[in-house]
């Protein structure tokens, strides 16, 4: 009997984990199609400064999917990277990123605003990546020193010497680097120490637990000092909370992005550039 019971949980278990490998498959399938069909969509959030004054916003990727509905990013962007669609959906987003960012020129009140781009580990080290940013800068028009790019450490657990050369070649243009969800990976200090960075962003399992978390808390201070001294910009992910912010606040960090502030909207609910009535410009 109770080899029989087992026998059954085993196949109980087989089927669902064949029927998540299919799920799976099917995902990936259709991700193939989803920017030709039009299912990908960027949605920008707001990063502001100490003032509250918005000073850029991250591109993320959104995929409405005509059966799943909403896909969330963390769910696909890992799909996209294994099979191999995400070059062709990396440099959607950048092109597109790109497109929104060289409009923004024309208009007073968003011309001074930058562009944070995720970028994941299979595209940064395809061999045309510098070229295909290259490419959406000079197709839209973009201004590079508005385009910020941002590197998680996994992108980042290969030879260092080539990575770096890879950021200075855009570097060179006015491009700006982030390493994204710091303090999550293995080795941050060295990438630190020999990667031409311009901004660490806190990642948010450390903000989450602020201002109680006696661990968050030391943790967030030590890398806002750590970031200060060799002089990278700092921004807080995740902020969703006035007592995250000014502990965040209080302790030298210089940008946010958070709920607090604003959830990542589709291009037409973030600013009001389009509205009718005139914007006075500052002052
Ligand atoms: P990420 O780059 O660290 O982006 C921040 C994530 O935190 C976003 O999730 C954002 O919606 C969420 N977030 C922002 N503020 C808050 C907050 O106050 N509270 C909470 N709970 N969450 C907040 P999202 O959009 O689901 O993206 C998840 C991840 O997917 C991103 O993490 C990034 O690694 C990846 N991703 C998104 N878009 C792209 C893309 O275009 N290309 C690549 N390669 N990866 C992307
Ligand atoms: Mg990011
Ligand atoms: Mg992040
Ligand atoms: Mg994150």
């Amino acid at each position: 009997q109770a080899k029989a019971d087992g026998r059954n949980d085993f196949r109980f278990f087989d089927q669902r984990l064949q029927a998540r490998l299919a799920g799976l498959s099917e995902m990936e399938a259709d991700l193939r199609l989803a920017i030709g069909r039009g299912e990908l969509q960027l949605h920008y959030q707001p990063q502001v400064d100490g003032d509250g004054a918005v000073i850029g916003v991250e591109a993320l990727v959104r995929w409405f999917h005509p059966v799943r509905g909403a896909v969330s990013p963390g769910e696909f962007i890992p799909i996209a990277e294994s099979s191999g669609h995400i070059l062709q959906l990396g440099p959607w987003v950048m092109q597109t990123a790109c497109e929104t960012l060289a409009a923004w020129a024309h208009d007073e009140v968003t011309a001074a605003l930058s562009m944070a781009v995720n970028v994941s580990a299979r595209q940064f080290h395809h061999p045309e990546f510098v070229n295909q940013v290259i490419a959406a800068l000079r197709l839209s028009g973009a201004n590079p020193m508005r385009l910020k790019l941002e590197l998680t450490e996994s992108v980042l657990a290969q030879d260092l010497g080539v990575i770096a050369q890879k950021m200075s070649a855009l570097k060179a243009l006015g491009v700006t680097f982030s390493l994204d969800d710091f303090g999550t990976g293995y080795s941050s200090l060295a990438y630190l120490k020999r990667l031409p960075l311009d901004q660490i962003k806190i990642d948010r399992g450390f903000v989450r637990g602020l201002p109680g978390n006696a661990n968050d808390a030391a943790i967030v201070r030590t890398v806002i000092a750590l970031g200060q001294q060799l002089g990278f910009e700092i921004i807080a992910e995740g902020v969703e909370t006035d007592e995250q912010l000014d502990f965040l606040c209080r302790h030298g960090c210089q940008l946010y992005q958070g709920y607090l502030f604003g959830r990542p909207v589709p291009l037409h609910a973030l600013l009001p550039v389009h509205d009718e009535t005139p914007v006075p410009a500052n002052g």
